[in-house]
């Protein structure tokens, strides 16, 4: 599974090149291929890629149902507008709107509830991982969902060092498989997806796809890239 975040990027005629460049990218079916964009462009976007198999996500929603809270989207609403899957607590929105994956347990729920899957983000800061910390503070951010018995069979998991996310650094091979080892050892699950995001780029892909317990990636900067997005899909299928 690779995925690409869009974040806060695109005008809605680029937003629908981009989307058009990779609908044209061609992959084995068994690859699953997911963009993110704008919640903007959602709707349009996934009327453009209606007829093929790639999975159109939103970058986060609220897990309330519809009421009096401005400027917010729910759950129901991207799922409405053509979306399969939700990014939930990626490290910008963790950081700056302090999110919490306390605070996320009612929209992981809602989002599963309409049907779509979560992709759920974990990682340690580059302080954290420098202190030692970097496993405890994944294992804290993913016992939310055990402790709430959310059924970790319809979930996602992205694990994102957040020193690596939009910074050209990529966590190690043995980082990687060390982090994604703790994490298929906390979920107990095999049939989990756990993702690698940070940098991940055609030039480190392969790397990153031949670490032991990756199931593929969210890619941020270079899914901007429809060529770029392409070569990591590409690396993808020749791991
Ligand atoms: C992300 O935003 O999830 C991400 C991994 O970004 P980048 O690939 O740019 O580091």
């Amino acid at each position: 599974m690779i995925i690409g975040n869009w974040k806060m990027n695109t005008l809605r005629a680029d937003a629908l090149a981009l989307a058009k460049a990779v609908m044209g990218m061609g992959c084995s079916s068994s690859t699953r291929i997911g963009i993110c964009p704008p919640a903007l462009w959602i709707d349009a976007i996934a009327e453009v890629v209606k007829h093929s198999s790639i999975l159109v996500g939103a970058q986060d929603c609220v897990g309330d149902k519809f009421g009096a809270q401005t400027g917010s989207i729910n759950a129901d609403m991207v799922r409405n507008a053509g979306c399969s899957m939700v990014i939930l607590g990626h490290s910008e929105r963790r950081a700056r709107f302090g999110e919490s994956s306390e605070k996320l347990l009612n929209t992981v729920v809602a989002v599963l509830g309409t049907g779509m899957f979560p992709v759920f983000c974990v990682g340690e800061t580059k302080k954290q991982r420098e202190s030692g910390k970097a496993s405890d503070v994944v294992v804290g951010q993913l016992k939310p969902l055990l402790t709430a018995g959310i059924d970790l069979g319809g979930i996602v998991i992205a694990y994102e060092p957040v020193w690596a996310i939009g910074t050209g650094l990529s966590a190690t091979r043995k980082d990687i498989e060390e982090m994604h080892a703790t994490v298929r050892e906390v979920i107990n699950r095999d049939d989990t997806p756990v993702l690698y995001g940070g940098s991940v780029s055609p030039e480190s892909a392969d790397d990153v796809f031949n670490a032991r317990g990756v199931s593929g990636a969210l890619v941020g900067g270079a899914s901007l890239n429809a060529d770029k997005f392409a070569a990591i899909v590409a690396a993808w299928e020749r791991k």
